[in-house]
C-alpha cells in the first residue's frame, strides 16, 4: 500500500492546498493541519529536493542579527530552532560554534562577552521542553591557546580569544522537512511527491479548481480549494505572477525577483572536529541594514557527517531561473580558492571536494551594483490580483524561520476564516504494532535516524523474520527499511531513496556499485524494467557530475 493516491486526494474539496515541499510548505502544512484545516500538499519534485536540501545546515537562534538590533527577528529565530528541535530530537544536535577575536574593536573580548549575555538573555527560554540531551548551554569565551587548539595555524598576531555559542545543527534536513509532513498527515493532512500544480482557475462557490500533474505517470488530474499557499520557493513568481506585468500585487509591485546562488561546498577533509568555525572571508563586503558593520563576509566551516561543510558563497543568478541551475566548475574553484586564502592550513584541491550544495535565494530589490544583498525578513502576500485574491505567496528566506512564517499563516486564516472551514477529523497514526525492544545496534541505529518511527521498521523485521537483514551491511542499510520507506515515505526513485531519505549520498559518491545493488532492489518492488534501473543510477551519478574532472559546466539536479 502506498500513502500517495493522488486519486483520492482529489476527490474531495480543501479548505487549503499548499503548494511545494520545502521547508517553508511542509512546516505550513503541518501548522494548518494542527489548526484543524482539511489541507493537501503537493510537490512537484520530491519532498526538500530544491533550495532546503541545500541549507549550511546550522539551525541558528540569530546571534548575528545582534548586529541589526533586531531582537524580534532574533527571538523568531530562537522559538522556530526550539519548536525543530522539540519536533524531531533525533535530528538535530547541538552544535558549537567558535568566532576568533581580534582583540580591538568589535571583536575585543569585552563586546563579544557583552553580546553572548545579551543574547543568552533574549534566548532565556530557548531549551523549554527539549531532552536533557539537546539544550544548548550559554555561551562563552574561551582563550587564545584554546583558540589555536581548535584552528591551529592560525595567525596569533593580534588574536585574543574566541566566542564559542551554541546552535543546532541539522543532521539531516531532509528527513526534518519530511518529518513535518509526515507529522501533518497525522493531523489528517493529504501529500503526494511528484504532484505537479500546472494550472488554477476560479470554480464555483469560492473553490479553485487547480490543475495537478502526475509526474511520475504523467496523469493529469484536478482538485478544488478554498485557499492557495503558494510555497514555491523560487518558483513562487511562475503561476501566480506571470512577468507580463498582469499581476499587480502590491509588495513587488510588478518587479521581478532577483535571485542569489548560494554555494557550500562539502569537503572530505576534516578540517575542523569539535567546533563550527567562523573565520573572515578575504573581500570586503557591507551588509547595508547592519547598525554595526563588520566589513567582512564570514564564512563558516562546519563539521558533518566526517567531513567539512563550507559556506556560504554567493553570486547573482543569470541562469535563467530554478529548472536551469547550474553550477560551474569555476564557481566551486573560486570557492576553493577563497578558503585556502582565509585558512591557508586547510590545503584544500578541487579533488577534495565531495560535494556541493546550490539553491537560489531572493535578492533585495534596490541595490542594484556591488555586494550581494539578500532578503532580510520572509514575508507573505495576498495578491492583488482579483483572480487570485485567495492565494497567498511565500517568499522565504530561511530554514530555520519557516516554524515562525507558518505560525504567522495560521494566524492569518484565523483572522480571515468565516468558521465556515470542514474540519478534518484527526486520524491518528497507524499503530506499528508491538516489538520488543532489546535495545540492539540495529535499534539504536533506526532510532538514530527515524527516532520513534523505527519502530515501524523493527516490527517489519519481526513480522517478515528475514534471515538476512542487510541490503548492504557497509552502508547499513536494512532491506526492511528501504520497503518501509517506499511504502509509507513515498520513496519513488533511487535519489529520493539516497538523498532526502537515508542521506547516503549527501556528502559524497556512494559508487556505482552500491546504487547499483539499491535500484536493483528498489526495481523489483517497484517492477521497473532494467533501461529504468539504469537510468535511476545516473540520474544520481549526475549530480556528481560537476566534481569530475575535466567537464567544464554540467547541470545540477
Ligand atoms: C547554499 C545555501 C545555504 C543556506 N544555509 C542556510 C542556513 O544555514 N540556515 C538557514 O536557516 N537557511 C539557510 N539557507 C536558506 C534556506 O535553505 C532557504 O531559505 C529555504 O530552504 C527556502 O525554502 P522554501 O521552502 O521557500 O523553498 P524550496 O526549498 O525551494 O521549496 C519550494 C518547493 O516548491 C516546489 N514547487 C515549485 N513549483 C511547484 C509547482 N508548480 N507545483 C508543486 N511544487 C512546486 C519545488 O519543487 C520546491 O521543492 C541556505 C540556502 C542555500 C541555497
Amino acid at each position: 500500500m502506498t500513502i500517495r493516491d493522488l486519486e483520492k486526494i482529489c476527490a474531495d474539496p480543501f479548505d487549503i492546498l499548499v503548494v511545494g515541499g520545502g521547508v517553508h510548505g511542509a512546516t505550513i502544512v503541518y501548522h494548518l493541519a494542527k489548526a484543524g484545516y482539511r489541507i493537501a500538499i503537493v510537490e512537484k519534485d520530491d519532498f526538500c529536493s530544491a533550495t532546503s536540501a541545500n541549507s549550511l545546515k546550522i539551525i541558528h537562534g540569530g546571534l548575528r542579527y545582534l548586529q541589526h538590533f533586531n531582537i524580534k527577528r532574533m527571538r523568531h529565530s530562537i522559538t522556530a530552532r526550539r519548536e525543530m528541535m522539540q519536533l524531531a530530537p533525533h535530528l538535530v544536535e547541538p552544535l558549537a560554534c567558535m568566532m576568533p577575536l581580534s582583540g580591538k574593536g568589535l571583536r575585543s573580548k569585552g563586546v563579544m562577552r557583552a553580546a553572548l549575555f545579551v543574547n543568552d538573555c533574549i534566548g532565556w527560554d530557548r531549551n523549554r521542553g527539549l531532552p536533557a540531551e539537546i539544550r544548548l548551554p550559554g555561551g562563552r569565551i574561551v582563550s587564545k591557546e584554546h583558540c589555536l587548539e581548535v584552528v591551529p595555524g592560525l595567525s596569533s598576531e593580534g588574536l585574543a580569544g574566541a566566542s564559542v555559542w551554541y546552535d543546532a545543527l541539522a543532521l539531516n534536513t531532509e528527513r526534518l522537512v519530511l518529518e513535518y509532513i509526515l507529522k501533518s498527515l497525522d493531523h489528517g493532512a493529504r501529500a503526494a511527491n511528484y504532484a505537479e500544480v500546472t494550472g488554477v482557475e476560479q470554480g464555483e462557490n469560492d473553490l479553485y479548481r487547480v490543475r495537478v500533474r502526475d509526474n511520475l505517470s504523467r496523469e493529469e488530474h484536478q482538485l478544488q480549494t478554498r485557499y492557495i499557499v503558494n510555497a514555491s520557493g523560487p518558483w513562487f513568481e511562475d503561476l501566480f505572477c506571470p512577468p507580463s506585468g498582469k499581476h499587480n500585487d502590491r509588495k513587488i509591485k510588478g518587479k521581478k525577483q532577483r535571485w542569489a546562488l548560494a554555494l557550500n561546498i562539502v569537503s572530505r577533509k576534516k578540517i575542523f572536529t569539535d567546533y563550527a568555525v567562523a573565520l573572515e572571508g578575504q573581500s570586503r563586503y557591507e551588509d547595508k541594514d547592519a547598525i554595526i558593520r563588520r566589513g567582512k563576509r564570514l564564512y563558516f566551516f562546519v563539521p558533518w557527517r566526517g567531513c567539512t561543510m563550507i559556506g556560504t558563497e554567493y553570486e547573482e543568478s543569470v541562469s535563467g531561473g530554478p529548472d536551469r541551475l547550474q553550477v560551474k566548475r569555476e564557481t566551486i574553484q573560486n570557492m576553493v580558492d577563497e578558503v585556502n586564502a582565509i585558512y591557508p592550513p586547510a590545503a584544500l584541491s578541487y579533488e577534495d571536494i565531495s560535494f556541493y550544495h546550490a539553491g537560489l535565494l531572493p535578492m533585495r530589490s534596490g541595490v542594484e551594483s556591488g555586494d550581494i544583498q539578500l532578503e532580510k525578513n520572509s514575508t507573505f502576500h495576498e495578491h492583488g490580483d482579483i483572480n487570485f485574491s485567495r492565494v497567498l505567496s511565500v517568499k522565504g528566506v530561511k530554514y530555520t524561520t519557516a516554524p515562525h512564517v507558518a505560525r504567522e499563516i495560521v494566524k492569518y486564516f484565523t483572522k480571515r476564516d468565516s468558521g465556515k472551514r470542514m474540519r478534518t477529523p484527526v486520524c491518528s497514526a497507524p499503530a506499528p504494532g508491538t516489538w520488543r525492544n532489546d535495545q540492539s545496534q540495529v535499534h539504536k541505529m533506526l532510532q538514530g535516524r527515524y527516532g520513534q518511527r523505527a519502530v515501524h521498521i523493527l516490527v517489519r523485521m519481526q513480522e517478515e523474520q528475514e534471515r538476512a537483514i542487510w541490503l548492504d551491511e557497509a552502508a547499513r542499510l536494512l532491506k526492511a527499511e528501504v520497503r518501509y520507506l517506499i511504502d509509507e515515505e513515498m520513496v519513488c526513485t533511487l535519489a529520493d531513496l539516497v538523498f532526502r531519505r537515508t542521506g547516503l549520498g549527501t556528502a559524497a559518491n556512494p559508487g556505482r556499485k552500491l546504487l547499483t545493488k539499491l535500484s536493483v532492489f528498489m526495481g523489483d518492488i517497484l517492477n521497473w524494467d532494467e533501461a529504468r534501473k539504469a537510468r535511476e543510477v545516473e540520474t544520481v551519478l549526475q549530480r556528481y557530475a560537476p566534481l569530475e574532472p575535466k567537464k567544464d559546466e554540467v547541470k545540477s539536479e
